[in-house]
């Protein structure tokens, strides 16, 4: 369905639950997280029944994510049946990796070629501090066994920080060196309650290509096809190298004119700006009231009509959220 500002609406993110196994500092505040119980995430066939929905208002690409999608119980029975949902063209997961080594394989046989995996730092101690307790080699494991396995493109996002990875800048680009990798560095957003505000720093990724750009000269990337329908990120590749650079920057370069996105919470909202909690739809009670798809569709589409143009945040203005739910709740 095309929006009232004129873009096309065809990707949607599922967050399957709001559980994870890490604790970032710039997505979840330390203490004091109350998940949902088990009765207000929408079930599997409650996400499914969406789905189809969501297909037919004009949705091909989905990604799944969470909180830690890989923590679900019963995931890739649920991404096989995904993947048999007649009209869609593309379907992708997010996870921290922590658990990457044991699912890859699965994940891979329910039909899932495409993996994005977060990854702030290189460094064990540092990985450790930023995900509150996680534990690196689990990480650098799982993207290994993504790599054999087949998974193409592997997407590693790093959320660039001033003052705590900025050093790191050039080692996750010399990544992409002899691995086909794709780097994307991700701009810190201003989202839900986290700790980030008061000891870290905003990074904008201009400061992040142009350290890139003293060491080795980056090339614009053509977009191929699927770059196109990939979403914000802006590519480049360093000279030679097998993997590609990619910049997502929200917030220096709000790309709100091209969003295609919707987002569907684990309790089963349905969000149509990440940076805003409004406008949304609750999804679950009509769901669990007995709605029909048709209905469902007529929901979706109203959401659609009402996305806005613009979620009209800069750095300056980040102090002013219009997101309180944090981006675990969300998916990113
Ligand atoms: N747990 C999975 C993971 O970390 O990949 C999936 C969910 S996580 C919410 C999805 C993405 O959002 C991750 O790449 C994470 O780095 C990013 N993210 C979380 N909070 C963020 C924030 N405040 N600003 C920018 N990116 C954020
Ligand atoms: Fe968990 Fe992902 Fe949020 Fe980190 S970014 S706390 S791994 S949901």
């Amino acid at each position: 369905m095309i929006d009232n500002h004129n873009r096309e609406i065809n990707y949607l993110r599922i967050s399957i639950t709001d559980r994870c196994n890490l604790r970032c500092v710039y997505c979840m505040p330390k203490d004091g997280v109350s998940f949902l119980g088990h009765e207000d995430i929408l079930s599997y066939e409650e996400i499914l029944r969406i789905v189809d929905a969501a297909v037919k208002t004009g949705i091909i690409k989905i990604r799944v994510t969470g909180g830690e999608p890989l923590v679900r119980r019963g995931i890739t029975d649920f991404l096989s049946s995904l993947k048999k949902v007649e009209g869609l063209r593309d379907i992708s997961l997010t996870t921290n990796g922590i658990l990457l080594e044991d699912y890859a394989e699965e994940i891979f046989d329910a039909g899932i070629k495409r993996i994005n995996v977060s990854l702030d730092s290189l460094s064990p101690d540092r990985y450790r501090d930023i995900t509150r307790g996680g534990d690196i080699s689990r990480v650098i494991r799982g993207i290994s066994k993504a790599h054999d396995t087949g998974f193409s493109p592997i997407k590693i996002n790093v959320v660039a920080i001033k003052g705590f990875n900025d050093n790191e800048i050039i080692d996750f680009a010399k990544l992409t060196i002899d691995k086909p990798y794709q780097i994307r560095f991700i701009e810190f957003m201003p989202v839900g309650n986290s700790a980030m505000e008061n000891s870290m720093g905003y990074l904008s990724n201009d400061e992040v290509l142009k350290g890139i750009n003293s060491f080795s000269p980056l090339e614009p990337v053509v977009p191929t096809r699927r770059d196109r329908t990939d979403g914000p990120a802006c590519l480049y590749t360093m000279k030679d190298a097998m993997g590609k650079i990619g910049f997502i920057s929200a917030m220096s370069h709000e790309f709100c004119s091209s969003c295609n996105r919707l987002r569907l919470t684990a309790d089963g909202h349905l969000r149509a700006c990440l940076l805003s909690d409004e406008p949304t739809v609750d999804l679950k009670t009509p769901l669990r009231n007995g709605c029909s798809n048709s209905e469902l569709g007529a929901l979706i589409e109203n959401l659609i009509s009402r996305k806005p143009g613009s979620h009209k945040i800069n750095q300056q203005q980040a102090h002013r959220r219009k997101c309180v739910t944090n981006m675990s709740s969300i998916g990113g």
